[in-house]
This record gives structure tokens, sequence and C-alpha cells, in this order.
């Protein structure tokens, strides 16, 4: 056993609001270069739609991620070694810039400067790459600004591979929307699939990074990102990617994303794992329950005891015993992993949107504080179960339902506590009335250092972070972490 820290996030989707503000953020402190114009660390999509870049869980057409072989064995979807090796200089697995979108800008001079006429002028498009004019045919959330229409929502792969037959009207059609940044996966298939050893994942708190000094271009981290959160610099040649805002997490504060992020919807905590649990669990046969055991209880006193022979500071210690990410995922069973299916083990879960729930008991004539009409509306939901099952669970609809039921529960058992009645709704989903006023202050009127509990960074100890990574193996592997302290 050897226990790691992971930093780590959840997001609450029934609190955004499509707004951006934490691409944007995370655009002008990261991305906001020549080069990186198609780039967005984070980037906010509507589903159902095609994404960013689109079609990205398309992985019959990328091959990103891991699968497992007919004798058991973990292996990138990319192919061997040599097989990747011989994909170096032409490498068809690669997004495209027409996948991303042609980043553009306007005229605006010509609004300034067009002479007098009759006429009002118009600033047309112009590529933000070439300075040409150009028709913008795509963007990294055209979906939304086509409002979720049967046009790009029919494209969604999550749907082709449901067989419930999902109402696209523009009226009638279902939506929600899904930030997304790197997962800072356990199991990152990037990491594994670099040739140059330029990504890593960092020893003291699980961030993955591209060293630029080492990169060469080579995109087989783009390839095998199953979420597509590697891009190459278009004028560099080099890899970037979401630094989960390292210099500020050193320093005890959130990611930009998070700061900024207006519905307050995300949650950053440290979680302990056992490193050299991570191949088995990444080669388990069912990933949402392997995605789960990978986060250890931080009160066990056998992982305490670990974590404290392994050189974990306290500190650190006390800070996973306060994740509010342990609470959301585990504790709680309300927040899922993406894709865990991707087998990369992703570190970004998701609380499932429980709004259209309510609304669809209401719509349906029950009462939305009632269990069993709630329980009866979630096989019916206007978003459909499976295809949350598809997007957060692997395809297990039971892990959704639970995670909702109990969402609903939290809503139930406060009304009943303001009117001061009596109320079955935290036996209904196995929960004590504590667990659900704990979720509800997490999720309702949790304050700042609720939802971030991040300690600083040792800088003092850089040899003793360098004696944990000498135990660690290097490059290549499941969960291989390689380089020590910081980037
Ligand atoms: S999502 Fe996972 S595989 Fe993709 S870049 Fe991030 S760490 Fe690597
Ligand atoms: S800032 Fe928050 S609410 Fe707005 S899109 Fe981003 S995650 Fe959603």
């Amino acid at each position: 056993m050897k226990i790691m820290a992971q930093m780590a996030m959840v997001m609450n989707l029934d609190k955004c609001i499509g707004c951006a503000t934490c691409s944007v953020t995370c655009k002008q402190t990261w991305t906001n270069r020549d080069g990186v114009e198609h780039i967005w660390f984070n980037n906010v999509e509507t589903n159902p739609g095609v994404g960013y870049p689109a079609r990205w869980e398309d992985q019959r057409r990328w091959r990103g991620g891991w699968r497992v072989d007919q004798s058991g064995r973990l292996c990138l979807r990319q192919g061997n070694k040599a097989e990747r090796l011989a994909r170096i200089f032409n490498n068809p697995e690669a997004p495209s810039l027409d996948d991303y979108y042609e980043p553009a800008t306007y005229d605006y001079q010509r609004l300034i400067k067009a002479p007098l006429t009759g006429l009002t002028p118009v600033a047309r498009p112009l590529s933000a790459i070439t300075g040409e004019p150009m028709a913008i045919k795509f963007g990294p959330n055209w979906d939304d600004d086509l409002g979720g229409s049967a046009l790009w929502a029919a494209r969604d792969p999550d749907l082709e591979a449901i067989a419930t037959k999902v109402e696209l009207a523009f009226e009638q059609s279902f939506m929600f929307h899904l930030p997304r940044i790197c997962e800072h996966c356990l199991n990152p298939a990037c990491v594994a699939a670099c040739p140059s050893g330029a990504m890593f994942k960092r020893v003291e708190d699980g961030i993955v990074l591209a060293d630029q000094d080492k990169c060469r271009g080579f995109r087989m981290c783009v390839s095998a990102c199953p979420y597509k959160k590697v891009y190459m610099n278009r004028l560099t040649g080099k890899a970037e990617k979401c630094t989960f805002c390292f210099p500020r997490i050193e320093e005890g504060q959130e990611t930009v994303c998070s700061e900024t992020c207006v519905g307050r919807l995300r949650y950053i905590g440290v979680i302990l794992y056992d490193r050299d649990a991570v191949g088995a669990l990444a080669a388990a046969d069912n990933p949402l329950a392997a995605c789960r055991s990978a986060m250890l209880d931080p009160h066990d006193p056998g992982v305490i005891a670990a974590a404290k022979s392994d050189g974990l500071p306290s500190d650190w210690l006390d800070a996973a015993q306060a994740s509010p990410i342990y609470e959301l995922a585990i504790r709680q069973l309300v927040a899922l992993p993406l894709h865990p299916e991707y087998r990369t083990l992703p570190m970004v879960w998701y609380i499932p949107p429980l709004s259209p729930l309510l609304e669809a008991t209401g719509a349906m004539g029950g009462d939305d504080t009632d269990a069993d009409d709630i329980a009866a509306t979630v096989t019916a939901m206007r978003i459909p179960l499976d295809y949350l099952a598809q997007l957060f669970a692997a395809g297990d609809q039971a892990a959704v339902a639970g995670s909702l039921m109990r969402l609903a529960a939290v809503r139930q058992h406060m009304r009943a506590r303001s009117l001061g009645r009596d109320d079955s709704a935290a036996e209904a989903v196995g929960a004590s009335p504590e667990d659900l006023e704990r979720l509800y202050h997490l999720l309702a009127v949790a304050k700042r250092s609720d939802r971030f509990v991040i300690p600083k960074a040792h800088h003092e100890s850089t040899a003793q972070v360098a004696a944990w990574a000498g135990g660690c193996p290097v490059g290549g592997g499941p969960g291989a972490t390689r380089r020590k302290g910081r980037a």
C-alpha cells in the first residue's frame, strides 16, 4: 500500500447556468496568447450535444482511454508502444482544427473607419488565425447557440448509445450544462501514451501537467486522453492542458474557474488513494465501483497509519478528513465520475441535475414533496435516466437514481423540518436526518471554506517529496507518477 494525496473537484450540475464565466476567466488566465486561440482548458457544453471538440466521447473514432484485453490486462486503446510509435508522424486519431473550431474575431475597425454612407457598416467575422474573412460554422458550445436543436443534439454519442426515444423538438427537448476541465486522472492515459516523458502526474497532489521543455509535439497525449483535454499549441507545436491552477492551489487557493463560478457549484478537496491499487482498479469489471473504491476513507485507522508512515503531512491528512469531495462522492454517494468506463479513474466528479425531476413530478400530476411520486418520476424523467447513466455511471441507472433520490430527499426533509412535520425522507434513501442536513449545508448554504478545503504545499520538505517520488514507478504504467516537486 502506498498512500498518495490527490486534488479532486466536484461540480453540482443543478446549479450550472451555462454562463461560461469559468471558461472566460480560465482563458484570460491561461490561454490568452497567440497559438492557443482555439483552446479552452475549461469549457462548458450543452447536453445533449456534440461537445468540444466535436464528438469527443466517440472513442470508436478517437480510441482514447484504456481497455481490458482478453487476458484481463489493462491496455491503452491507442495500441501498444510499437503501434503508437508507428503513428508518431501521422496520427489519424488527433483532432483537427475543424474538430475544435476556427477561432474568429470581428472586423471592428470597419465599424469605426467605414466612410459615411446611407448603409450601416457591418463587422464581418475574420479568422483569428489567418485574418481573412470567414464563415463561422462551429464553436466551443455550438449546441447551446442552437438551443439544443435536433441538428446537433442528435449527433451526441451518448444518445446513440441508448435505445430511449428522446424528443429533440425545440420546445420539448431537455438540456443541461456540463462544465469540463482535465480530470487529473489517477490513471492518466495521456501520461502513459507520451513517448517523450513530457506528461507527468505530480507526486504531492496528483495534478497532471505537460513539461514544455520535454514535449516533442507527437500528439499521442491528445489522442490517448478520452476527455480530449490535452491541446496542441498551433505555434509552438507543444501540448498544453489545464494545470488545476497549481500555483494557486499550492497557496491554498481555489482554481480560477472555481473562484469565479457564478453558481458556486464547484468543490475542491484532497482525497487519499492507494497508488499500488490503481492498476487493478482501472481494470476492474465495474468501473463505477472501482472509481468509488479508489477514494480511501480518511478516517479509517489503517489508512491514517499508512498515510503517516508514507510521510503525508498532518495538515494534508486533516484536509482529507474535512474534504467535501469524499463527503459528496463516497459518504453521500451523490457525486459521480464522468465516463468511468474510460478507466482513467477521473478525479472531477459531477452531481447529476435534479431540477427536471421535480419539475417532471409536478407536470405528471404528482407531488414534488412526496417520495413515492418522485420515485415514480425518476424512471420517466425528461432527462432520461439512461442518458445520465451513460455519462456518469458507465450505464448504471441505479447509481444515478440513487443520487437523484437522495438529492430529492434533502429537499423533502428540509421542507418537513421547516413545517415541523415528521418525514420519512431520510429512511427512504437509507440515510440519517443528520446526513441529509449535512448535504443540505454543503449544497445550499456552504461557505467558501466548506467548498474549498485546500492544504498549502510543503515547499520546505522537497526532500520528503523526493523520497516519496522515489517509491513510485517511472512513466508509462497505470497511475504512474514521475516527477517530484514543482513543475
Ligand atoms: S483527463 Fe485524464 S487522460 Fe485526459 S489530460 Fe487530463 S489527466 Fe490526462
Ligand atoms: S461559471 Fe459556474 S455557473 Fe457559469 S458556466 Fe461555469 S460552472 Fe456553470
